[in-house]
């Protein structure tokens, strides 16, 4: 029985594929035995096994299916090692194939279930994300998936915030923490990016069978950034129908994204339709207290002596971004050991500073303009507009001063974009401004004060 079935898996082979690669790869193989809907095929060594998976299992796959069905497998015998091996799945996915890391598109769900690996960073903890009004939903969240993935209300978990407030961290600690509540389930974790590198190299190569039967085997399915998916309407339908099939038998997905499902531009509507199903929850900047908590907790981690002065100092001055958080306090470690100097308050300062000022090239006009209407409590529009009252030029004219000097677009663009205005009008405002510094202390401190208000709110 064996042999007519593997004859028959040879015939469709040979029409597929070059002569030559099936007389190198295909003629050396013996067919040993079918039992339970598993073939098990002898091939002369580790190499042939590696090779064969990794670039027939597609055909080899469908004609398994065509001649045994759907549930059958397929197990390969390799004499020299005395070990059967069970069929990989997806070949350039997810590692390089290694016998611990054997996935099987053929199994049966709840039989012989391969274990995939996971992709996840097992530095990303519950235990050592900070808890914060910021993101105490999305943190409960978690932690009740991580004890019944699949089995609760939130299904899909939607995590949304901006770059840097914990999204990868958290995904990744719930997927973790999944593991180490369910050793057996399968979790992987992948980025956008990457997930569509899979489908283009699975189109290539004629294999995007394969890729979608890969995800048959997951239990839980992390997907980091899903705005990364926007405009890739192929990787988009794929997605889809991955969704469906897992959401439909209860398995669990886990979608971060820097904003949230109503906002996602150039995605699909039933896509974003199905992320509201479950729950979508935010991180937003964290507090003052959640600051300090976690740089407090990351200096711990990293050996670096912070004084308490220094921790208060950064805290209040990076708000709204964990990871600018950390990067301050890496650089002060690496200042303090470059220049041998003690982390003080002067030395925070510095680097305080240094990192503000890289972020100001980042502020744009609009932000410029609206909050310097915010402040004097004026309409935006006002700024652009032709008013001649006094209150009202003196905040047009710094706003341009601002424009001038927190950003390096052209005069002739700010200008512009001050109601269309020409450079002079540009320069002349500048002028006004300084004169009004230099003799009018109150302005002064009201400047001072209103441009760290504007650094400070674009240093994320
Ligand atoms: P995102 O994916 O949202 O851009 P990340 O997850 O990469 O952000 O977080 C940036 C950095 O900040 C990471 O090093 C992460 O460990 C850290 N971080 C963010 N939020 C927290 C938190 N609540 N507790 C501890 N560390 C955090
Ligand atoms: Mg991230």
């Amino acid at each position: 029985m064996h042999q007519i079935v593997w004859n028959n898996c040879l015939k469709a082979i040979r029409d597929a594929i070059p002569e030559q690669s099936f007389k190198t790869w295909f003629e050396p193989v013996k067919p040993i035995k079918l039992e339970d809907d598993v073939l098990t095929i002898q091939v002369p060594n580790k190499f042939f096994y590696e090779w064969i998976e990794e670039h027939y299992l597609g055909i080899l796959k469908k004609c398994i299916r065509h001649e045994i069905g759907k549930q059958g497998r397929l197990e390969y015998f390799i004499p020299m090692e005395n070990q059967t091996r069970s069929s990989a799945g997806e070949p350039s996915f997810p590692k390089p194939l290694d016998s611990s890391h054997i996935v099987n598109p053929f199994v049966i769900p709840g039989i012989r279930k391969a274990k995939v690996e996971s992709n996840l960073h097992p530095d990303y903890r519950m235990s050592n994300y900070v808890e914060g009004d910021c993101n105490k939903l999305a943190r409960a969240a978690g932690i009740a998936i991580a004890r019944k993935p699949g089995g609760t209300a939130f299904n899909p978990l939607f995590i949304y915030g901006a770059v840097g407030l914990g999204k990868t961290h958290l995904v990744q600690a719930i997927g973790n923490e999944i593991l180490a509540n369910h050793p057996d389930k399968n979790v992987l974790y992948i980025s956008s990016e990457k997930f569509t590198q899979q489908v283009i190299q699975s189109i290539k190569n004629n294999a995007i069978d394969d890729f979608m039967a890969f995800f048959h085997n997951l239990d839980v399915l992390i997907i980091d950034d899903i705005q990364f998916l926007a405009n890739r309407t192929k990787t988009q339908e794929i997605f889809f129908h991955i969704f469906n099939n897992m959401h439909q038998v209860g398995k669990q997905i886990i979608i971060s994204s820097d904003r949230p499902p109503k906002d996602l531009q150039d995605v699909e509507e039933r896509l974003v339709s199905r992320f509201k199903w479950g729950l979508s929850a935010d991180i937003q900047a964290p507090d003052f207290e959640t600051r300090m908590a976690i740089l407090d907790a990351k200096s711990q981690l990293e050996e670096i002596q912070l004084p308490y002065p220094v921790l208060e100092l950064i805290c209040h001055n990076i708000k709204e971004s964990v990871r600018e958080l950390e990067g301050v306090l890496i650089s002060l470690a690496a200042q303090a050991s470059l220049n041998q100097r003690q982390i003080d308050v002067l030395l925070a300062k510095e680097v305080i500073e240094k990192f503000v000022r890289n972020y100001t090239r980042e502020i744009t006009l609009d932000q410029i303009q609206k909050m310097v209407a915010e402040h004097f409590n004026l309409k935006e529009e006002y700024l652009q507009g032709r008013t001649r009252k006094r209150s009202v030029v003196i905040a047009r004219q710094l706003s341009m001063y601002l424009a001038k000097n927190l950003t390096t677009y052209s005069l002739a663009k700010i200008g512009g974009t001050f109601g269309g205005r020409d450079h002079s009008t540009v320069i002349y405002s500048v002028k006004t401004i300084k004169d009004l510094l230099d003799t009018d202390d109150g302005f002064r401190s009201t400047v001072s004060e209103l441009e760290k208000k504007i650094k400070m709110s674009m240093a994320v």
